[in-house]
């Protein structure tokens, strides 16, 4: 009965078709599916104990002869009882388990029994439910679900662990099949198992230690697949060559003592990591990020004066015509004094400014315009490229809010300035990515890890603290009594909700058009959808009931681009007094007069993301407030609420995020493409570490794996199957 691990399930005669199809359910597709199906626990039964010593709640085993055994049928004749005594040397117990009537037949009076589980009492007592399994004399190494480390699996209808163990158990055989692709040295300097000794050890433990290294095994090929992966990456993007941009020390300094402010240490710090990277021949690939406010474009547009200064061509694009229209103001602003030609390339608009001279072009002139090298700086959305934009001299593309762009989109995105087509002959950009999104220490490490990453920190000086507050359903009527006042002040309101329709209403749960990635901040499941604000509800009780002498207006992600452009637009003009939106409306566009942040349902977004929305207030003069919230009087949600009002930066809180709900609900397993235990392992910069040095070391000596052709397959496949984010 050997089969080779890739043998469909449906091609193994032993698994009824019945069962291959719930294995299919599992994503259990072959053997090695299989045996990578890991238990999510283990219940220790290892304790043999003597009926007359077992003590309440004591977890373990008995071991004896089946005395009596009968099925009762309840009162109420829908359940049955199966109702056993069990007696060995030193006394005996009754053991009870429900709909299972077959039990009588299968263990029938007189049989020997090992049975498992935790001690009850009920007059006397008694075993509740237990493991259970027949045993020969020699008792011992049989034992697969009682009397040991017994592992429990992530179950389907129809399909127990017990099923799951008895499968595994016939088949381990084909254990020895996987081919152990870790090189042996890696092995031995990290003090790691055998691939297929760790496998064993995970489905047949011996003890938890072990099973812990076991685990420590799989974990790290999988971290080191990761970074084997982006690591490559960052070679081969380095591979490439780029135009060197000297730095010019007067041309900066001049620059930025023109500014209405000073950097902040952290700006400088960041603008020199970038100009040094320019110097290269190597292409930059680096990643700008910074709490919403902490003043990305500045440095950004530092590293565009450099460039430009020497003739080269900037192209800066936004996920947004809004936001590209935003940028081009303040960018143009900040140039006024410098002769560059700063154009506007976007899916309506076509325009340059020139030391504060614009003119309006057809999207046509526009593009030759830029072909012929006269637009020094193009500042547009993906426009950009789907129109095939040509460049005469392109050296530095920026991305802004770069998690907006879907992760398909920004591979065509890098892809595409490899093909941009200029009079650079064998050169491709410089890449300077930005991004508000606070990525935990782990994940610069592992799936960011082919990105230099510079942070900014620190705020600007002089900012307000934004007035956080937990709110309970009781003072609801004040909040809207103190929006009003503020309405009155000529200020505006934001209001957020975590989903578009009324439950009942259609099939859109969350905002899928979210302008945050929403991989890194899944929705919390713990509450039924039913409560939750809905934007449209929440829309028409605020516009009908509360204020209804006010401006409203209703932002999600079912309207079309052009729409919510047109909304944002209007709220920026002042036009609409209450925005009430969902998750869409987090993009860097700055409403110095919103000063109100309302949240509703605040315990469904992460924390971060929480931090982002407050992020839109407090832009301008006034004092600005946030306000959340929920209606779940879990003690954990307002603690984690709390956090909010004490962090200092938006990173601080992605890393609360983090541990407070763990990886898997931080990246949501299913979107991320990565392996139940890799995806634990996502908190462990321990083993990351040692991950990437081995990578790094490997990669050293063997850059293209030439002397590793099982890790090279391997590494293969993993790229097939993972898309990391
Ligand atoms: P973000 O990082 O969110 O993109 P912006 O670059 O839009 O932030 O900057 C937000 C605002 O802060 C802008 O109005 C900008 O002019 C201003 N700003 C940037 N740096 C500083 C600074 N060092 N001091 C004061 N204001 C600054
Ligand atoms: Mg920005």
């Amino acid at each position: 009965m050997i089969y080779s691990l890739d043998t469909p399930i449906q091609n193994i005669k032993h698994i009824q078709p019945a069962y291959q199809k719930r294995l299919l359910k599992l994503g259990i597709k072959s053997l090695r599916d299989l045996f990578y199906h890991f238990p999510h626990r283990y219940d220790d039964f290892s304790k043999i104990i003597p009926i007359s010593e077992l003590k309440l709640n004591e977890v373990g085993t008995v071991q004896g002869r089946i005395a009596r055994i009968k099925n009762i049928r309840t009162w109420r004749k829908k359940i049955y009882l199966t109702e056993a005594y069990v007696e060995d040397q030193t006394g005996v117990i009754k053991a009870v388990w429900f709909n299972q009537p077959y039990l009588a037949e299968t263990l029938k009076q007189g049989s020997l029994v090992s049975l498992s589980g935790k001690v009850s009492f009920d007059k006397a007592l008694y075993l509740s439910n237990p493991s259970y399994e027949k045993i020969n004399k020699k008792v011992s190494a049989e034992l697969r679900h009682t009397g040991r480390l017994v592992p429990v699996y992530p179950e389907t209808a129809g399909l127990s662990s017990r099923y799951l163990r008895y499968l595994i158990q016939i088949f381990s055989p084909t254990i020895s099949q996987l081919k152990d692709w870790l090189p042996l040295e890696i092995k031995k300097s990290q003090g790691l198992f055998d691939l297929g000794a760790a496998i064993r050890q995970i489905h047949f433990p011996t003890s938890m230690p072990t099973v812990a290294r076991a685990k420590r095994r799989l974990a790290f090929e999988e971290l080191f697949l990761i970074q084997l992966f982006v690591l490559q990456q960052k070679i081969n993007w380095q591979k490439e060559n780029s135009l060197k941009i000297e730095f010019d020390e007067p041309l900066i300094k001049n620059f930025v003592g023109q500014l209405p402010f000073k950097l902040t240490d952290a700006q400088r710090r960041a603008a020199w990591e970038i100009l040094q990277d320019l110097q290269k021949t190597r292409p930059m690939n680096r990643l700008l990020e910074g709490d919403v406010g902490s003043g990305k474009t500045v440095v950004a547009t530092i590293a565009a004066l450099q460039t430009m200064n020497e003739r080269w061509q900037v192209a800066l694009m936004a996920p947004t015509e809004i936001l590209a229209q935003q940028h081009w103001q303040n960018i143009s602003n900040l140039f006024k004094n410098y002769n560059f030609a700063i154009g506007l390339l976007t899916g309506s608009d076509s325009r340059k400014n020139q030391q504060s001279k614009i003119a309006i072009f057809k999207k046509r002139e526009l593009t030759e315009k830029i072909a012929k090298g006269e637009i020094d700086f193009v500042i547009g959305t993906h426009a950009l490229i789907q129109e095939n934009v040509k460049f005469k001299r392109l050296a530095l593309v920026i991305f802004d809010e770069q998690h907006r762009f879907g992760v398909e989109q920004r591979a065509a995105l890098q892809k595409n300035i490899l093909e941009i087509e200029d009079g650079l002959k064998n050169t491709i950009p410089h890449l300077l990515s930005m991004t508000a999104t606070p990525i935990p220490r782990t994940l610069a490490l592992t799936i960011y890890g082919d990105l230099d990453i510079s942070v900014l920190d620190e705020m600007p000086v002089g900012r307000q603290k934004i007035i956080t507050k937990i709110v309970a359903p009781v003072r609801r009527q004040k909040t809207y009594n103190f929006i009003r006042e503020e309405i009155k002040k000529g200020r505006q309101i934001f209001v957020i909700c975590p989903r578009i329709e009324p439950s009942g209403k259609g099939q859109v749960t969350s905002d899928k058009n979210s302008s945050l990635n929403t991989n890194h901040f899944p929705l919390i499941p713990s509450r039924s959808w039913d409560e939750v604000k809905a934007v449209k509800e929440e829309y028409q009780k605020l516009s009908e009931k509360i204020f209804p002498d006010l401006k409203i207006a209703m932002l999600h992600g079912q309207l079309k681009s052009k729409e919510k452009d047109q909304i944002m637009q209007n709220f920026k003009n002042g036009q609409i007094d209450i925005l009430v939106a969902t998750s869409v409306v987090e993009v860097g566009i700055d409403i110095p007069n919103a000063t109100v942040m309302m949240i509703e349902g605040a315990e469904r977004f992460g924390l971060a993301q929480l931090h982002q929305f407050r992020g839109r207030v407090g832009r301008g003069l006034h004092q600005s407030y946030c306000f959340l919230f929920t209606e779940s009087s879990a003690k954990n949600t307002a603690a984690r609420l709390r956090a909010l009002t004490t962090a200092k930066s938006g990173f601080e809180l992605a890393e609360k995020d983090l541990e407070i709900r763990g990886p898997g609900e931080f990246f949501g397993t299913r979107q991320s493409g990565l392996p139940d235990l890799s995806m634990a392992s996502l908190a462990d910069v321990g083993l990351i570490k040692q991950a990437r040095l081995e990578a790094i070391k490997l990669l050293q000596k063997d850059s293209i794996l030439k002397n590793q052709p099982l890790l090279k397959e391997k590494l293969n496949q993993f790229q097939k199957t993972v898309h990391l984010e």
